[in-house]
């Protein structure tokens, strides 16, 4: 980390302890510190200098315009995955009552914002961990949206038979169990639930690819994010399971980042 990065987040941790912001420090470098305050900071650089992640010291991560509460039982939300949120807008057009599925949601970081954007929209979020269920209820309750129920469920197992998406998302884990990122950076305090999936990392995208044509409705969308290196495994996997209109799009670094595609009436 440079010298400039990591005074930014001395400031921004010291900001937070004065329940104050950056902007607020710079302006009055004259101030003293109350011994709390003083005692707050030296616990938030602790924490930091252990590696712990700003967002999980703060509680907070800014994601497409929202404000969610974040902590250790979710993936902090990445801005990559705005991309994938842009592309399910696209998908729901304003004439349509549009029912929207979030597999693995986290924070709810991806479903919240399609709820706020497209308030006229149904949309159901499961996630395998209760705990992170809590907090993505917490989201919704926090941004006051109503218009998202949540779920307990392992993928698509306790999603009722019956029940047919116009939009199907995911951010679902996909990086390789052996891949040594996991052990570096921010990554090694996340969920490793949320972030790992077999050996090649493809497994949980093979097992949401293959049940969605059963819970699509007719040119209903599958979206899906995915690693940088896995979007010509992705496009196979949406091919054999007769996905029409396969796509790749990049993310803003020029990574392979988002695969979609539909199913079309035969
Ligand atoms: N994009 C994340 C990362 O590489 C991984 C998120 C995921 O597995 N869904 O840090």
């Amino acid at each position: 980390m440079s010298i400039t990065e990591a005074r930014f987040e001395v400031q921004l941790l010291m900001a937070h302890a004065l329940r104050s912001n950056r902007a607020w420090l710079l302006a009055h470098t004259d101030e003293s510190l109350s011994a709390g305050t003083a005692a707050e900071y030296g616990g938030y650089l602790q924490r930091r200098l252990q590696g712990e992640p700003m967002a999980y010291i703060f509680g907070e991560k800014e994601f497409y315009g929202l404000l969610l509460t974040v902590n250790a039982d979710v993936l902090i939300p990445r801005p990559e995955t705005e991309l994938l949120v842009d592309l399910a807008l696209e998908c729901m057009p304003a004439a349509e009552t549009p029912h929207v599925l979030d597999l693995g949601t986290g924070s709810g970081a991806i479903v919240l914002a399609l709820a706020k954007l497209r308030p006229w929209s149904r949309c159901l979020a499961v996630d395998i961990s209760a705990d992170a269920l809590r907090i993505a209820e917490a989201n919704a309750a926090r941004l006051q949206l109503q218009n998202v129920r949540f779920q307990e469920s392992d993928w698509w197992k306790n999603i009722s038979l019956g029940s047919k998406f116009n939009v199907i998302v995911s951010n679902p884990p996909y990086i390789a169990a052996g891949d040594r990122h996991l052990q570096t950076g921010d990554l090694r305090f996340e969920p490793a639930q949320a972030l790992a999936a077999g050996a090649t990392g493809l497994d949980d995208l093979q097992t949401i690819i293959n049940g969605a044509p059963s819970y699509l409705k007719k040119n209903g969308w599958l979206l899906l994010e995915h690693g940088f290196d896995q979007g010509n495994a992705v496009r196979q996997l949406f091919a054999a399971a007769g996905f029409k209109e396969i796509q790749t799009l990049r993310d803003l670094a020029g990574c392979e980042r988002v695969s979609t595609g539909r199913i079309k009436p035969d």
